[in-house]
């Protein structure tokens, strides 16, 4: 192994300086000079992270202590939207680059109605493990599932990381496995002498927000959980919870504020230990000596409705269901605490590693590296609705963009299909779709324009390999 870590650094080094003098040539910002030694790379995802329920983007509770902390070791990003509020499209677009519609991976359903990620298309794991970096993946979700693709690139790639169902069982035995198996992959990374990816993913935030342990769910909620049922409050030991989500919110009413906000209580409660796991990795990163050299993305898939739209849970394309925290720690804290004002999405993700390790972004990824990395100007931004439906090509329920000024979208799957908000409306309650039939028409366009280039490359992509999508 050790000529192979040896010709990388030589390959990073050349890598690394091309591209610096390449972003200088275009008028870009570096916020860093080339690695020499090529940093660790961990990408965290929590599931179901709103982003204005954090601390360091202004929420009054104290949910999440450590994320708050790190805020000032990275960069943060206050405009973030996600590229779909589901979990298997929103994650694919992080490790592809890609819009839904072009990755295709939508949505894991148990009778084998999903699509799997097409041959043809590269993930940021097999360019990291071209590049010879040791990858590793941590989830504990089907939709984040190896079925789906996902395991693709990865040397080691595990599904039961924070198991929300070992949560019900013993969380004490749970916590104390999840912090040795990570224990485990930074020594096997330390042996292999290889650069490590990991990307880590665990559901403990996702409704109903009842996984993680007692002092957990009562932080916020307190004794306010007398209108649930017994059985939703008397945990653990009732494994299988994911499955109870839609008998859970038919117990609530989100008509009555008291409940709504023991809901809210509840879900900053798994906030909270959410932000304890974060703690956990980073605790085992600095023990292990790589904290520094470290490039750490902390972000969310999907935001979470509280009922501002008369729902709970995510997978529409209100505001609240797409919103989420992002923040980058790069090695040796450049840029620490540091703001980014300019809206950003996560399909960024991908191409902002490989441009931080001086890598070629290939052209297949749609989205361009975060600022600072790389300045652009303000371009409109599309989430996806993806259609849960594995057959045939990718389709849509729902497509939304937000300019400077508007954000518009369609739905079908809503009592109304268009909306137009002022950006003003933040919280997206006053719909003018019928007033400014004008603007909807030039956003609707703008969006067809989007569907048409995606399914385009797509087409190319798939075509461009010389073989069919399996
Ligand atoms: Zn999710």
């Amino acid at each position: 192994m050790k000529w192979r870590y040896g010709l990388l650094a030589v390959v990073m080094i050349v890598g690394a300086v091309s591209g610096w003098w390449l972003q200088q040539k275009k008028g870009c910002v570096s916020v860093s000079p080339p690695p020499v030694v090529p940093p660790t790379v961990i990408l965290l995802s929590i599931d179901t992270v709103r982003a204005d329920h954090v601390g360091c983007y202004g929420y009054p509770r104290n949910t999440t202590p450590t994320i708050d902390r790190l805020a000032q070791e990275s960069v943060r990003y206050r405009q973030v939207m996600s590229v779909a509020p589901n979990t298997a499209p929103a994650h694919m677009s992080m490790l592809t680059g890609m819009s839904p519609l072009v990755h295709g991976v939508h949505i894991y359903g148990k009778d084998g109605n999903y699509r799997t990620l097409a041959a043809e298309i590269p993930t940021l794991a097999e360019l990291l493990h071209q590049h010879g970096y040791h990858t590793v993946g941590l989830t504990n979700s089907l939709q984040v599932g190896k079925v789906l693709g996902f395991a693709r690139g990865f040397d080691r790639y595990e599904d039961d990381f924070f198991s929300v169902d070992g949560m019900y069982r013993d969380p004490v035995a749970t916590e104390q496995n999840s912090r040795q198996r990570w224990r485990e992959v930074l020594a096997e990374a330390n042996q292999r002498r290889q650069p490590l990816f990991a990307f880590l993913h665990h559901f403990l935030n996702h409704s109903v927000y009842l996984a993680p342990p007692r002092e957990y769910r009562e932080r916020f909620a307190d004794q306010l959980l007398d209108f649930l049922p017994r059985s939703h409050v008397e945990l653990p030991n009732r494994p299988g919870v994911l499955d109870d989500d839609r008998r859970f919110f038919e117990t609530v009413t989100g008509e009555d504020m008291r409940q709504r906000g023991h809901v809210a209580a509840l879900y900053d409660g798994a906030l909270a230990y959410s932000d304890h796991t974060v703690q956990i990795m980073i605790e085992e990163l600095r023990a292990a000596g790589r904290w520094e050299n470290t490039l750490f993305i902390l972000v969310s898939d999907h935001g979470e409705e509280l009922y501002e739209h008369k729902c709970w849970g995510h997978s529409q394309l209100w505001a609240e269901h797409l919103k989420v925290p992002l923040l980058v720690k790069f090695p040796a804290g450049h840029a620490a605490g540091r703001v980014i004002e300019q809206p950003v999405q996560t399909d960024a993700l991908a191409p902002t590693i490989l441009a931080v390790l001086g890598m070629p972004i290939p052209p297949t990824m749609q989205a361009a590296p975060l600022p600072p990395l790389q300045v652009t100007s303000p371009a409109p931004r599309f989430s996806y609705q993806p259609e849960c439906d594995g057959q045939g090509e990718p389709q849509l329920t729902g497509m939304r963009v937000s300019t400077d000024s508007y954000t518009w979208f369609w739905h079908n799957r809503l009592p109304e299909i268009e909306f137009l908000f002022a950006a003003t409306d933040t919280m997206e309650q006053h719909n003018l779709a019928e007033q400014q039939p004008a603007e909807c028409r030039r956003l609707r366009a703008m969006t067809e324009e989007k569907m048409a280039a995606d399914r385009a490359w797509r087409a190319h992509l798939l075509a461009h390999a010389g073989a069919a999508e399996e």
